[in-house]
């Protein structure tokens, strides 16, 4: 199963996308971990994917799609994937497309997770990540057990810096601009399923189960 979270971000993809890594057993590739982890490795890579993560901007299209396509050769890709995060516009989706078909593969579905606006913002400047092992929290609706303190390895809670205020009107602007085209480009192909996000994080998953067993009796290898 080859599938691609879509949608604005704080829709809840990295929520999501760990439960169906683990229930449909497939690998969960999010470009913005890969490249939160390199900014704490400190690598040439994530020194400059930062200049543009601080400013709300997309990361450039040559680097991005070869750290995609890098990780997608990778054996365990071989069974299926789960991208999260990646394509965030066309000229990425028409490179995902041309390094699928090249090896005789293509999307399963692209599962677009629709949330309102207002809600958005409430869900990423309330969100908390933990540094070390990258779980997620909100302070409102998934609080950890501990105030602040990750309830899976026990470290200190923080506020991703993308995620204050100001960077958050940056990166709506740019969904809007640059990623909300994808809906369109992909309900072309027949492979879109629209999701109603603004439910609970359980029933938003119930949902995209539904949609991706479906898939899979339909999906021809
Ligand atoms: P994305 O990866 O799309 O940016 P996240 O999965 O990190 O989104 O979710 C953004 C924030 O919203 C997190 O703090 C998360 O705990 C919270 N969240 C995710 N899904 C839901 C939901 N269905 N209802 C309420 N809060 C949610
Ligand atoms: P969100 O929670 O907003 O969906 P992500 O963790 O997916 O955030 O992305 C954080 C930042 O990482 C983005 O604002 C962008 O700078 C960079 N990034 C992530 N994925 C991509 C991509 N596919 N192309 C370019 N930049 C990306
Ligand atoms: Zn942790």
């Amino acid at each position: 199963m080859r599938v691609v979270l879509l949608g604005p971000p704080g829709a809840g993809k990295g929520t999501q996308a760990l439960k169906i890594a683990k229930e449909f057993d497939i690998p969960h590739i999010s470009t913005g971990d890969i490249f939160r982890q390199n900014l704490r490795d400190n690598t040439e890579l994530g020194k400059l994917a930062k200049e543009y993560m601080d400013k709300g901007l997309l990361v450039p299209d040559e680097v991005t799609n070869r750290i995609v396509e890098d990780r997608l050769e990778k054996e365990d890709c071989k069974k299926g994937f789960l991208l999260d995060g990646y394509p965030r516009n066309i000229p990425q989706a028409e490179e995902l497309d041309k390094f699928l078909e090249e090896r005789g593969h293509s999307l399963t579905a692209v599962i677009n997770i629709q949330v309102e606006r207002e809600a958005l913002i409430d869900r990423i400047t309330g969100r908390r990540v933990c540094p070390v092992c990258g779980a997620t929290y909100h302070i409102k609706t998934s609080p950890p057990k501990v105030d602040n303190v990750c309830d899976k390895c026990g470290s200190e809670l923080i506020q991703r810096s993308d995620d204050k205020l100001e960077s958050v009107v940056k990166r709506l602007e740019v969904y809007e601009k640059e990623t909300k085209p994808l809906i369109d480009y992909y309900t072309k192909k027949g492979i879109l399923v629209n999701i109603d996000g603004n439910k609970s994080i359980d029933e938003v998953f119930e949902d995209i189960k539904k949609a991706l067993l479906g898939d899979r009796r339909n999906d021809i290898h």
